[in-house]
């Protein structure tokens, strides 16, 4: 008899089904069991391969997609690198209008991925017309035969994570999970994520996380639009400008805002003290999870999974650049081991 080769058919195949790592150094001084759900493990490195996939596939079921046709996006880079990943496999056109803010591996990767990449400024309004908006939905509309994702705008994504993420973490946890937390960017992440865990459970608290800068948790807390709440910051990937309809702020019970400095320490502290190489936003995560702690959101037996959305390996000439960190000032506080400053 023939041996079966135990292979998968191709990268789309590893999309998901991410592992649960059971926290320990780096929450050992807080009240509580702390997992993260690690979506570096995702075969583009990022929580983005699961909505890729499943928008793309639904448009497909739909008969709205054919071979050949182009996919536009506009994307901080982690949806980009999934789309274009997903789009590989799947035979299609695959184009990005990339905010300025992206770092430069990010922009570098989506070339090397076969994407056709626009570069938009980040700091104009989502109605300019130089905007990566504008340029995506111009792009769309000059391209015969071509989608357009629009993550912020887009039902499908949160049904991505209602249907994969959520699952995945009932199942993971047994269905012993008491609190939820996760950054949230379009906010498809922790909107269906918490659907599907509220539905199992309504007592699990969601616990979101803002960066300073970013309009969400004052929205969350008065759902008015407070322009003031708006101004430039570092981290990639959370908060936002704008109110994306991917988010159901309903599903969320509470926002912590967190600043750049202290993410970009606790990221570069998780890769160090856990051996597990993190994006800037899972250090933005963690550290929301100390400020909640701090505010006694968490006992001694609560079982908090935190989403460690992507892979430090993105953040090369930023968080995890001495020069980069240096240049930010992020070196200056005094509260700092000695063992992160290094001479630059
Ligand atoms: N972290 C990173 C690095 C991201 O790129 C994003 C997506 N913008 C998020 C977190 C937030 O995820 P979501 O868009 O699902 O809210």
């Amino acid at each position: 008899m023939k041996e079966e080769i135990k292979a998968y058919d191709n990268v789309l195949a590893l999309i998901g089904n991410t592992p649960l790592l059971k926290l320990s150094k780096v929450t050992s001084n807080l009240e509580g069991n702390f997992y993260a759900k690690v979506e570096a493990f995702n075969p583009g490195h990022s929580a983005k391969d699961r909505i890729a996939l499943y928008i793309i596939e639904e448009a497909e079921r739909r008969g709205i997609l054919k071979p050949g046709d182009t996919i536009i996006e506009t994307t901080s880079g982690n949806t980009g690198f999934s789309i274009a990943m997903v789009s590989i496999i799947k035979g299609y056109e695959c184009i990005l209008a990339v905010s300025s803010k992206s770092s430069k591996d990010k922009i570098d990767m989506l070339r090397a991925m076969g994407a056709k990449v626009y570069l938009c400024p980040a700091h104009v309004s989502a109605d300019d017309e130089r905007s990566y908006y504008s340029v995506a939905k111009r792009l769309h509309e000059e391209t015969k035969g071509s989608i357009y994702i629009n993550q912020y705008f887009n039902e499908l994504n949160i049904e991505a994570h209602y249907k994969t993420t959520g699952p995945e973490i009932w199942e993971q946890t047994n269905g012993k999970i008491t609190h939820l937390v996760a950054c949230s960017g379009t906010g498809g992440t922790i909107s269906g994520t918490a659907k599907f865990l509220k539905e199992m459970n309504p007592d699990i608290k969601v616990l979101g996380v803002d960066a300073y800068g970013s309009i969400l948790k004052k929205y969350h807390e008065t759902r008015e639009f407070d322009s003031n709440e708006i101004y430039p910051y570092r981290i990639e990937g959370l908060g936002k400008n704008l109110i994306p309809t991917a988010t159901d702020f309903d599903a969320i019970d509470k926002f912590m805002k967190v600043s750049d400095e202290e993410s970009a320490h606790t990221a570069r502290e998780i890769s160090r003290v856990e051996g597990l190489f993190v994006g800037y936003t899972s250090g933005a995560a963690l550290q929301a999870v100390r400020q909640y702690a701090e505010e006694g959101e968490f006992t001694k037996d609560s079982n908090v999974v935190i989403i460690f959305p992507d892979h430090g390996s993105r953040y090369m000439s930023k968080v995890y650049s001495d020069e980069w960190m240096n240049d930010q000032g992020f070196f200056d506080s005094v509260n700092i081991e000695a063992n992160q400053k290094v001479e630059v």
